[in-house]
């Protein structure tokens, strides 16, 4: 028998995912049990999951403490990961509960670990189409061939069980016993990967010989687009699954994640574990227990695939680590980047952050010798990087409400003629970013947020873009009653297409924006076809700038490459400079060089010119240099403060009595700048009020806002949220 750290009726903490703060006193069950244990316990009526945190704190008098219903089959929380979390509840100034929900983000964790029923697609075909065999039909091949439970198909289908039951007569759906939890294939990392170029086989050296180390440490893998990045970090994969341990590869989109899984399966033999909101719950289930269980050597997933509780975690990778979407800015926010290297610090493992244009952070980290760095200075093989020119749009005849130039238009013809494709990207989702009343200058503007309706023709409404409140576009204005007065303006990617159906009458135009798809198959398949060549025109967001290979394009052309500079953002530059280079990136990965052309009215404004010349350590250095000399991120530490309410005023006069008291932040230097509405004053109807923090780089700022925060009694319905580092300043 395995001995126990507690016995039965030992007083233990445990701290559930309930917001109570902190862990609380509880009687050990029959057969005791150990720090990390995953057990049930009472609380109030209802019985929720915890964790045994250590020995208990004594504060809940020995006759209210109430035992351990049980302990739960799985892998006890190792102490690494209970560290993982604390660390960063301090770090986040996020309350433990909190932490430990994302790290139990699978259901059924407390099942036994019996047989149960799954439900996949199976060859056959229904010997009759009804539209709910039909919806459940399309969505088992939505998801692959992940399997479900009866529950969750039935209601994300929308359909009876009973629908679900009779599709399987025919052999349309397969119903198996599946035993809980069936460990991953294996992957084989002694499979010989594709034969690297000599400046890829040295950089792959360098990784491998940093995870063959066993030890921490992080390294920056910057490489131009298409110099085979990717190729590189999957051997650091391998040798770090050669020894044992188990990897995890974070990527910014989904929409990547299909290309991944099929080059790790060439490399590796086998499929890894998936983890992202496109996973279904049995699923999710599965790769929980079997990464704690070490069923699951590789994990590819999103920034939450973090918080899994890896057995023996060998090395994390960071694909396009610049993007902005690893910052999550609902609920805990947290910077995945940065969760990554504080969880391989902790975990004995290596991190390799890859982009072909770093974050300013991970760029100074290098400098600062805190981070190896490896470059990948060409493309591989034949493929040339793109040239890049701009078009100076004060040259350009345009007639009004038309983007296209002359010049671009010309280069886009001789790409048509060629056979070849072009991009044309606009970072504007929707037809035009405002509608106006032409008789009274009215902006039709969201009545819950303060921010202007977007018009999304295809869908025949307007869209708020903070809220995602609809309507339809009025006849009549809002404000004065004018009939046929309402106009848009300014363009967005329908609204582009529009012109270049009518600019380019013998082009198949695709467009490619995130709200046109509803599913992530019809957008997988929209992608897929496009590589194919099967447009010759693709109309893109930002959607397009990452990562997608599309051999037959060599034309990029930004529409509006001033859009990013305009506000005042503190990495307005950085994103301009990142967004830019990537999208530019996607011409010319086939065998025909590329040519990115840049439409801007300011063609020599500073970052325009480095985007354009590529001297990107002259941009980086200059980018440091303004930084470092406004004591601003990386070189100073920031912290924003948003407090919202119903009303603005409760907003504002907590805001107000926290400037009044701010001694705690004045005692490490820092200094309080607001209450000051936020750029975007009310959304879904709660008025926002925000403060910011700016401190030195060394300062303690996260107990000193601690220490400020902490008489503050909110009053009802009024929230507060700290952004330790925030990337968004809206
Ligand atoms: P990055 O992530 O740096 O943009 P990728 O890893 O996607 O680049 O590589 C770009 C293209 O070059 C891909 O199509 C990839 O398959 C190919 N490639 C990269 N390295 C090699 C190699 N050593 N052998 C064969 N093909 C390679
Ligand atoms: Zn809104």
């Amino acid at each position: 028998m395995l001995s126990v750290e507690f016995p039965e009726d030992a007083r233990v903490a445990v701290l559930t995912a309930q917001p109570l703060g902190r862990p609380f006193d509880y009687r050990a069950p029959e057969g005791g049990c150990s720090t990390g244990d995953f057990v049930e316990v009472p609380l109030g009526p209802r019985k929720v999951l915890g964790v045994v945190w250590g020995a208990g704190a004594g504060d809940v008098a020995a006759g209210k403490l109430r035992a351990v219903i049980r302990v739960l089959d799985a892998a006890p929380m190792r102490e690494e990961m209970r560290a993982f979390l604390e660390r960063a509840a301090d770090y986040t100034l996020t309350p433990l509960p909190a932490m430990l929900r994302l790290a139990t983000r699978a259901p059924g964790l407390g099942d036994p670990p019996s047989m149960r029923r799954l439900y996949r697609r199976g060859q056959g075909a229904p010997d009759r189409m009804t539209p709910a065999r039909a919806r459940v039909i399309e969505l088992l091949e939505e998801y692959g061939g992940l399997a479900f439970t009866l529950g969750e198909l039935a209601e994300q289908a929308g359909v009876s069980s009973s629908v679900v039951k009779g599709l399987i007569p025919s052999g349309a759906v397969l119903e198996e016993d599946a035993p809980r939890d069936r460990p991953y294939p294996h992957l084989d990392p002694a499979l010989p990967g594709v034969p690297l170029a000599e400046d890829q086989a040295q950089a792959a050296a360098r990784l491998r010989a940093g995870v063959a180390g066993g030890s921490y440490g992080t390294t920056l893998l910057k490489g131009v687009t298409g110099s085979g990045k990717t190729e590189v970090y999957l051997e650091a994969v391998a040798e770090c699954l050669s020894h044992g341990r188990q990897a995890l590869v974070l990527l910014p989109e989904i929409a990547l994640t299909a290309e991944f899984l099929t080059r790790v399966e060439r490399r590796f033999g086998a499929r890894p574990a998936e983890w992202h909101s496109g996973v279904t719950m049995a699923e999710r289930r599965r790769v929980w227990r079997m990464v704690g269980r070490g069923g699951a050597q590789l994990v590819v997933g999103a920034r939450s695939a973090l918080f899994l509780p890896f057995r023996d975690l060998g090395l994390i990778v960071v694909d396009e680590e610049h993007d902005s979407s690893y910052k999550q800015e609902e609920g805990v926010l947290y910077n995945a980047r940065d969760m990554a290297v504080l969880r391989a610090s902790l975990a004995g493992a290596q991190v390799v952050l890859a982009s072909a244009t770093p974050s300013l952070e991970s760029w100074a980290n290098a400098e600062a010798g805190k981070y190896a760095r490896i470059d990948l200075t060409s493309r591989f093989g034949d493929a040339k990087l793109p040239e890049m020119r701009a078009i100076d749009m004060r040259t350009q005849d345009l007639p009004p409400s038309r983007w296209i130039s002359p010049t671009l238009a010309t280069a886009v013809e001789a790409r048509m003629a060629a056979g070849q494709q072009s991009l044309l990207f606009l970072n504007r989702r929707g037809y035009a970013p405002v509608t106006v009343c032409r008789a009274c200058g009215h902006q039709i503007g969201c009545d819950h947020c303060d921010a202007r309706m977007v018009e999304h023709r295809f869908l025949k409404r307007l869209v708020c873009h903070q809220c995602g409140e609809t309507k339809p576009i009025p006849a009549t204005c809002p404000s004065c009653q004018a009939e046929g007065k309402l106009a848009p303006v300014g363009p967005g990617v329908e609204r582009l297409a529009e012109e270049s159906a009518e600019r380019f009458p013998d082009a198949r135009v695709a467009v490619l924006s995130s709200d046109l798809f509803t599913t992530a198959r019809a957008l997988k398949a929209q992608i897929k076809a496009i590589a194919a060549g099967e447009a010759d025109i693709i109309i893109g967001t930002q959607l397009v700038a990452k990562g997608h290979n599309f051999p037959l394009l060599t034309l990029v052309g930004v529409i509006d490459a001033d859009l990013g500079l305009q506000g005042s953002d503190l990495r307005a530059a950085e994103r301009t400079f990142q967004l830019m280079r990537q999208v530019a990136g996607r011409a010319g990965r086939g065998a025909d060089k590329g040519l990115a052309l840049l439409q801007t009215f300011q063609p020599e404004h500073p970052v325009i010119r480095a985007i354009l010349t590529g001297e990107e350590e002259s941009f980086w250095q200059a980018e440091a240099a303004e930084r470092r000399a406004a004591g601003v991120p990386p070189y100073g530490r920031m912290a924003g403060i948003v407090i919202s309410a119903p009303e603005a005023k409760p907003a504002f006069d907590l805001g107000t009595w926290l400037a009044r008291n701010d001694a705690p932040l004045r005692r490490i230097g820092a200094q309080l700048f607001g209450p000051a509405p936020a750029p975007i004053a009310r959304v879904r109807g709660r008025h926002r009020v925000r403060l910011l923090i700016k401190a030195d780089k060394g300062a303690p700022l996260q107990a000193a806002i601690s220490d400020w925060l902490a008489p503050v009694k909110l009053p009802a319905q009024v929230r507060l949220a700290v952004d330790i580092d925030p990337q968004s300043f809206l």
